[in-house]
């Protein structure tokens, strides 16, 4: 599904430049649930924002679903984006002024789908997370684990071959952490291939295989026996 090679990646600021990924290299088969750890500043974000298509490596090749990620023009990413991956963030990213329903009916729109299937569509993915009695609320009538519940099934709607999330329990408190990952496990169960960056060991220990990131390199890459989360 994933395929990462000699991965390099370095920012500029001012006359100096910031090396940051240094070299990575990994595969993520169809169905993995793998969770990207390493402490602040360790470019877990960096790396995932390239795997997402967000931003682009210096060097090295990225290979998703079969296809060579390279000089892609904004246009064609954000087809291959809106086709291949689904995006959950610390901060839901949800817009405000729209309803849960709304929420997740909206990258439908952006697929050219009809209102009434868009709206068909998002009620089941909002049943899917449990939240169906709460299609009609804003954001800001949500606690924060409903939040990235709503988030959560925005980004399945289009049913992306990936799931990719930074830090989506880092804004939450331990129980509903604990409760969102019993979602993300149930997800990946039901075969969804999902990358899960965290600087959390209890949360990294709910993924199937950690990646353990240090200054730009991977210390340690190995499967683990999952934690249930309950
Ligand atoms: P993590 O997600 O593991 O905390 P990041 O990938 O966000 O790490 O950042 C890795 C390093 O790169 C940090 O030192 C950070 O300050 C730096 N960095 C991240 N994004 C940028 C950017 N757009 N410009 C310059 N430096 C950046
Ligand atoms: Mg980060």
């Amino acid at each position: 599904m994933i395929k990462i090679t000699d991965l390099h990646k370095s920012y500029k600021i001012g006359k100096n430049s910031l090396h940051v990924l240094k070299g990575i290299n990994f595969n993520v088969e169809e169905g993995e649930l793998v969770a990207i750890m390493g402490s602040s500043g360790s470019g877990k974000s960096t790396l995932l924002n390239i795997i997402g298509m967000l931003d682009t490596a210096d060097s090295g090749t990225y290979n998703l679903d079969g296809l060579e990620i390279k000089n892609m023009n904004e246009t064609k990413a954000a087809q291959y984006r809106n086709r291949f991956l689904g995006f959950i963030f610390q901060s839901f990213n949800l817009i405000n002024y729209k309803n849960a329903l709304e929420n997740i009916a909206l990258p439908l729109f952006y697929k050219g789908i009809n209102r009434t299937e868009r709206q068909k569509i998002a009620m089941k993915y909002l049943s899917k997370v449990g939240l169906a009695k709460w299609e009609k609320h804003l954001p800001s009538e949500l606690s924060g684990g409903q939040k990235q519940r709503v988030a959560i099934a925005r980004a399945m709607v289009t049913q992306p071959k990936v799931l990719l999330a930074d830090e989506l329990t880092g804004a939450l408190d331990s129980t509903t952490s604990i409760e969102v990952m019993s979602l993300i496990q149930e997800i990946n169960n039901n075969g969804k291939t999902i990358l899960v960056v965290t600087h959390e060991e209890d949360i990294a220990m709910m993924c199937k295989r950690i990646i353990r990131l240090k200054d730009g390199v991977i210390l340690e890459d190995k499967k683990v026996k999952q934690i249930i989360a309950k």
